[in-house]
């Protein structure tokens, strides 16, 4: 467990780019189906402070439980920031950019090239995992950057883990037939089982070149860990993981 700068948004102090988790201290930064979106809006721009981003500019995903990537190029800002459709990867080059994915349980992955001054960011559930939403980001990366898989450091942010994830047998054989980590990500329980998908995303991180001693797991359970919104946990809301180009 890394060290953490632990208030209403969590930063890890050794990660090399300015970024940031929101708590339930903070409050639910979903505008679907919030009673108050004026509070939200003003929760957004508390992050926004916290973590010293525009949030004018800031790029927030429209998740669809993917590997699409976007790579967010725009320099004129909109008030309260932009949606990017139908993505769960994002990256920029832009100083001063910031990229937002939504979570409760899924898995947060901010990633950074300190040489290259480029950064991306994934939203990755049991579906963007199966396809390699891991392996995409860091595709990414080198594809619009020319970022080099060994340099990336990677944050793997607060997620549901492989104790409390049970799922059924349909999520088991699509594992089994189309992903090679899946024997150790997956652990047997009767006819589920138990599905480590932080495990799984660090070996598609692995596979595609980067350092394991590159990767820091925040290793925060969002449904044991009252901090985080959490859907199984029964915590209805989201938190944003937010990650700035340097
Ligand atoms: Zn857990």
């Amino acid at each position: 467990m890394p060290a953490v700068r632990d208030v209403a948004v969590l930063s890890v102090a050794t990660f090399p780019a300015r970024h940031g988790f929101s708590t339930t201290e903070l409050g639910s930064m979903g505008l679907t189906q919030a009673p108050d979106a004026a509070a939200v809006m003003e929760r957004r721009r508390q992050l926004a402070e916290a973590v010293g981003f525009d949030l004018n500019r800031a790029a927030f995903a429209e998740q669809v439980h993917g590997a699409a990537v976007h790579a967010f190029r725009r320099a004129e800002g909109v008030p309260g920031g932009q949606t990017v459709r139908r993505t769960d990867v994002l990256t920029s080059d832009v100083p001063g950019q910031a990229l937002l994915t939504f979570h409760a349980d899924c898995y947060p992955l901010l990633v950074v090239d300190p040489a290259r001054g480029a950064v991306g960011s994934a939203h990755a559930g049991w579906r963007g995992t199966l396809d390699r939403a891991g392996e995409a980001l860091v595709l990414a990366m080198r594809e619009a950057y020319g970022s080099r898989p060994e340099e990336l450091e990677v944050l793997v942010g607060p997620g549901i883990c492989g104790e409390c994830y049970e799922v059924g047998p349909e999520v088991v054989a699509a594992f089994r037939e189309r992903l090679p980590e899946a024997d150790r990500s997956l652990r047997p329980r009767g006819g589920r089982a138990a599905l480590d998908l932080a495990c799984a995303l660090k070996l598609q991180l692995e596979r595609a070149g980067v350092a394991p001693d590159h990767v820091t797991d925040l290793a925060a359970c969002t449904r044991e860990d009252a901090r985080w919104f959490s859907h199984r946990g029964g915590r209805s809301g989201r938190f944003l993981a937010a990650i700035v180009v340097p």
